[in-house]
């Protein structure tokens, strides 16, 4: 690391973005401090863990660059934990992911996991699990899901073994200096930081707005339901247009998702259940006889365009920031991680940071 102080990187945010952030960061030998307000429930723990943009040739080249290496990033991620002797037990799971399809759209599927050089083949969804009337559609079979608040978990024990410093608290506002600034917390504490990566996730825009223009981001409620079976019973993530289901190695089943844009509430709602055990019914009708073991929502971090924000803020020195990674910041963190470590550290980038710059 050239020409800055190793012992200041303050993040904002212990979400799947600032966790990974840090990570990266103290492999080179960065020293870390988080701050992190316990009180908001970060999205990166009430996702689902997908390792793939839902219909993933319907987004850009921009964003499957930051998705196309998320399973290998992840096995790395899991190696490194557990060689620290932690456990990781279904933390990855290449259970495979079934997308339904129209007969136009498989094409495109097919054609687009070859330009990939992805493995993915046509099949009936009855076929990956019995009883589904999903019909037509294309499976990818070395795609899977990470278990997220266990992975969260993980992460933060690794990361405090390898000294970063967590503090929870809400950063209340920011005061930029010439480089870096201070950081004025709730309780009226204040952290000086010559550099910052902010990855406060769908509260991100409150604290770019006081560093000058900031990107459209909105937040946009989310709400899943879990239900547990036999393990096995749901053997692959099993995606229609209407929603999802993602199976952990256990048995548990994740039902999702609702949408709602604008919404900022962080509580799962009547609605949101009876919307999600309809769907559940939907994609699997024994679904029908089970009741959800746990109903939870969360808040994704909106933006108007289908890659998020990364990199410096402009005209602020030594202030950086990871926005609006959407319906995809699980997938896509270990790739915006190490851009953001690049960037930070002033070494070259393995993507075009400028497709990302804010
Ligand atoms: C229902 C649902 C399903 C999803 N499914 C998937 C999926 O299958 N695959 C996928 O890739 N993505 C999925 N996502 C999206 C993904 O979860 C998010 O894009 C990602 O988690 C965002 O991570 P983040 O680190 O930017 O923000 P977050 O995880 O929200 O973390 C932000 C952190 O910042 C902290 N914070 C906020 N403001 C402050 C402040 N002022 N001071 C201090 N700390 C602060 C918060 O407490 C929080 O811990 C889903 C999201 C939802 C809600």
């Amino acid at each position: 690391m050239r020409g800055r102080n190793k012992a200041d990187i303050t993040i904002v945010g212990a979400g799947i973005l600032g966790l990974l952030g840090a990570l990266e960061l103290v492999q080179r030998g960065v020293s870390v401090t988080i701050v992190d307000d316990a009180a908001r429930r970060p999205a990166s723990w009430a996702g689902g863990g997908i390792l793939s943009p839902l219909y993933a040739w319907r987004y850009s080249e921009a964003m499957n660059q930051l998705a196309r290496e998320a399973v290998p990033r992840y096995q790395t991620i899991v190696a490194l934990l557990s060689a620290a002797g932690l456990p990781v037990d279904g933390l990855l799971y290449q259970s495979g992911m079934w997308v339904a399809t129209r007969p136009v759209e498989q094409e495109m599927a097919l054609q687009w996991a070859a330009s990939q050089s992805w493995e993915a083949r046509p099949c009936l969804a009855e076929r990956v699990m019995s009883g589904s009337p999903a019909g037509d559609g294309v499976f990818f079979p070395h795609l899977g899901s990470i278990r997220n608040p266990r992975l969260l978990r993980q992460l933060r024990a690794y990361l405090r073994r390898s000294g970063v410093t967590f503090v929870n608290a809400r950063v209340t506002a920011l005061h930029p200096e010439d480089r870096g600034g201070r950081l004025i917390l709730q309780d009226g504490q204040v952290l000086v930081a010559e550099t910052v990566l902010l990855c406060a996730g769908a509260w991100n825009d409150r604290l770019l707005a006081e560093l000058g223009p900031s990107p459209a981001l909105f937040p946009a409620k989310g709400e899943m339901l879990l239900y547990q079976l036999p393990a096995g019973r749901v053997p692959s993530i099993m995606l229609t247009e209407e929603g999802y289901l993602i199976p952990r190695s256990d048995g548990a089943v994740l039902v999702g998702s609702t949408l709602r844009r604008g919404d900022a509430s962080d509580y799962p709602s009547v609605n949101g259940r009876y919307r999600l055990e309809s769907l559940a019914s939907h994609l699997l009708p024994e679904l029908a006889l089970h009741k959800p073991a746990f109903h939870w929502s969360g808040v994704r971090p909106g933006c108007d365009r289908d890659h998020p924000w990364l990199g410096a803020i402009p005209g602020r020195k030594g202030w950086f920031a990871a926005a609006g990674c959407y319906r995809n910041g699980l997938v896509a963190a270990p790739a915006c991680a190490a851009l953001l470590a690049q960037l930070i550290c002033e070494e070259p980038t393995e993507l075009d940071s400028q497709l990302y710059a804010f």
